[in-house]
């Protein structure tokens, strides 16, 4: 086989295409694009629709009408109702038109003066002039106007090759060679789904006839990425539900009473259903793969320690693992207050345990006369042997996704697993970081709970109010957290970012009457704790920190926030935070500080001040800054899709899921019609997510 007659025409050097060659085969090189495959699923990134542009004279009312022009003139403003107002004027040819947007200050700097676009939209008049409002708008590049009419794709390009060039290129593949691409996916399957064959619709992609027929070429695209990734996930699952070996544990009513006679409340109803999920898991005899939902607050720790004492009833060890010494040590306490009269033998197993201590708490483990044990993650290390693993529960564990959340294995045990996240998590993302796992939602929160009075300070004389407001509360008794976004450092300008160690030397000689400390990552393990027990007794005022306090511990005397530089937190950190200082009977008041001008931030921080619901406001940073913020590192956000988007595609994925599903469910997949379909998800995410190869 050489490489220009190789055996599948689309393994052939790019270079043999039409109107590619040697040179341009180089250029396509840097893109990656080596062979003929590689150029067709170069897939453009958009299509400029150029089928009906109209001068403004021939634009009619309340009609979908695009025009072409160039930004002469932009603004944006505030105008009431705190909104802001941008507003574009197009020059058509000598003739004006207009497009206004509300609240998407964004819109301004997209639409520099000179830029030129297209207004997609339903015009009317307005102060003698056409106007459109929110239209769809279009950004043409120096090739785009030379070309006459029509659907033009538009692609990624590197320097040296120029959007015409690169448009004809991957057309005449698409012409020559596109339906040489094999569909996975069987014909009657398709024909159901109402999907295209795959060539012709990657033909579609890069050759429209019509917009509608592209939408749909789009579609499926779209919908084999999220489908193959969702079978792959349902594959997952089944595989855990087939291996039947994990304990089966019964809830006798008796049980039941004996649990919940140890919490001096009753349980929300959130709590109650959550509770049945679980119970129903630990008798199926599979392992229980469960992610419990709910918003900071809501009681998911007696979730916990229901299941763990099931486990424990039934001649069974529990294990809880949390993030941190601090949250484990906490939970310990918590544990120990409901389980004061009980026999339940309980272990606290941490980093920070002597050689000693450690010894004889792994003996402990390993020969089952520990029942309940608590820890970081230093309970799944390989030297923790237990003697009968029947539950495990991580806590808070939302920043590991799909792919990297290791399978708790201990020996031969298959414990039943329930996960926990801190913060609510857009449904979308949800469907994908933990689409393998059953999912019990927590929506309501204990009764009695205040919600924390959030206001953004802006400007001296405002933010002088606050503090003097801080003040008073401390002296009446109340404690404070003052968050900085950075360990260290002090910029030259007033307003840049200040580190928490510059805002501790402030804060301590402001507030001369209070003990004041301080606490971030950079800080020893040990001092650290010691620190944040201080606070938690009273003996420190005010505790200046980073985010470390996010995930963390309960001072119900804290009922004062501080957050400096508020626009650099996600916002579903920034909700984190202020569930610190909602634990106790007191209001709660969190200020947070931000001098940025951008109206970006303001709309952001707005929308905590006007919302409790941490569901909400997930879904609002996730539309804003994407997944990686949400979760709260960039890197575990990342999803193995290739080109679907978890904000745009939703639509898509619901789709994709619920098919996904049944075709694994039925069987299906397993039948010699969907072996190739079956064989690419394998290949694509076998290795990933650690899929059984057959079966
Ligand atoms: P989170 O879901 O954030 O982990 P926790 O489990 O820490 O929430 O519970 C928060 C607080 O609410 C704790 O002080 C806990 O004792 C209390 N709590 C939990 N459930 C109830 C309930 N059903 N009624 C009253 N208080 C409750
Ligand atoms: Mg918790």
């Amino acid at each position: 086989m050489t490489s220009s007659t190789p055996d599948d025409p689309l393994d052939t050097l790019v270079q043999f295409v039409r109107g590619v060659g040697p040179r341009k085969a180089e250029l396509l090189g840097k893109l990656d694009i080596h062979s003929v495959r590689d150029l067709l699923w170069h897939l453009p990134r958009d299509v400029l629709d150029l089928t009906d542009v109209r001068k403004p004279d021939e634009l009619v009312e309340k009609r979908e009408q695009t025009v072409r022009g160039e930004v002469v003139d932009v603004d944006a403003r505030q105008v009431s109702g705190g909104r802001t107002m941008t507003a574009a004027l197009l020059d058509c040819g000598g003739d004006y038109v207009r497009g206004v947007w509300f609240n998407q200050p964004w819109m301004r700097k997209r639409l520099m003066m000179g830029t030129r676009v297209l207004f997609t939209g339903k015009p009317k008049r307005h102060q003698g002039r056409w106007e459109f409002g929110h239209p769809q708008v279009q950004w043409l590049e120096d090739d785009d106007s030379g070309e006459g009419v029509g659907l033009l794709p538009r692609y990624g390009l590197t320097e040296g090759l120029r959007m015409h060039e690169m448009r004809r290129m991957t057309q005449n593949a698409a012409e020559d060679c596109a339906e040489n691409i094999t569909d996975a996916l069987p014909e009657s399957y398709r024909e159901t789904m109402k999907l295209p064959v795959l060539g012709a619709a990657v033909k579609s992609l890069h050759l429209p006839a019509t917009m509608a027929e592209y939408d749909a070429a789009r579609h499926r695209i779209l919908f084999d990425d999220l489908f193959e990734f969702q079978l792959a996930l349902a594959l997952r699952r089944r595989a855990w539900k087939r291996e039947d070996d994990a304990p089966v544990m019964a809830t006798t009513a008796k049980i039941d009473a004996r649990i919940r006679r140890l919490f001096p409340f009753r349980f929300t109803e959130g709590q109650d259903t959550a509770i049945r999920d679980v119970v129903a898991d630990l008798q199926s005899g599979a392992a229980m793969h469960r992610l419990l939902q709910a918003d900071v607050g809501a009681g998911k720790t007696v979730v916990a320690v229901y299941a763990m004492l099931v486990a424990v009833a039934c001649g069974y060890q529990a294990v809880l693992m949390a993030p941190t010494e601090l949250l484990a040590l906490q939970h310990a306490e918590t544990i120990e207050t409901i389980l004061e009269d009980s026999r339940v033998a309980r272990m606290l197993l941490t980093g920070s345990l002597t050689t000693a201590q450690r010894r004889d708490t792994l003996a402990a483990i390993e020969s089952g006369d520990a029942e309940l044990i608590i820890g970081t993650q230093a309970v799944i290390q390989k030297d923790v042997k237990f003697a009968k693993l029947g539950v495990a529960v991580i806590d808070e564990q939302h920043k590991f996704g799909v792919v990297q959340r290791a399978r708790i294995s201990a020996g031969d045990d298959n414990p039943h697993v329930l996960v926990m996240t801190a913060t609510p998590i857009p449904r979308s993302l949800c469907l994908t970081q933990f689409g393998d796992l059953d999912l019990s939602l927590m929506t309501d929160l204990p009764p009695g709970r205040q919600r924390v009075v959030t206001s953004r300070i802006t400007g001296d004389a405002p933010r002088q109010k606050a503090w003097d407001f801080v003040k008073k509360q401390l002296a009446s008794g109340r404690q404070a957290y003052i968050v900085c976004p950075l360990v260290k450092g002090e910029t030259a300008s007033n307003d840049g970012p200040r580190g928490a160690d510059v805002i501790y030397e402030r804060v301590v000689k402001a507030l001369p009457n209070f003990d004041v400390g301080l606490v971030h990552g950079q800080m020893d393990r040990k001092e650290r704790a010691g620190v944040m027990e201080r606070f938690r007794d009273g003996d420190l005022h005010v505790l200046v920190s980073t985010t470390v306090i996010e995930v963390g511990v309960d001072v119900p005397n804290a009922t004062l926030m501080i957050v400096l530089d508020a626009e650099r937190f996600g916002l579903s950190q920034l909700h984190q935070l202020r569930g610190r200082i909602s634990r106790g009977s007191y209001q709660g008041y969190c200020f947070l500080f931000s001098e940025s001008a951008a109206p970006e931030a303001a709309q952001r921080l707005h929308a905590l001040e006007s919302t409790a619901d941490g569901f909400r406001i997930a879904e609002v940073d996730f539309e804003l800054r994407g997944p990686g913020d949400v979760l709260g590192t960039r890197q575990h956000g990342e999803m193995p899709l290739r080109v679907a988007s978890l904000t745009r595609d939703v639509k898509i994925l619901d789709a994709a899921r619920r098919e996904a599903f049944a075709l694994v469910g039925s069987g299906d997949l397993d039948t010699p019609e969907f072996a190739a379909l079956k064989r690419q998800v394998l290949t694509r995410f076998g290795r990933l997510m650690d899929l059984p190869q057959s079966g």
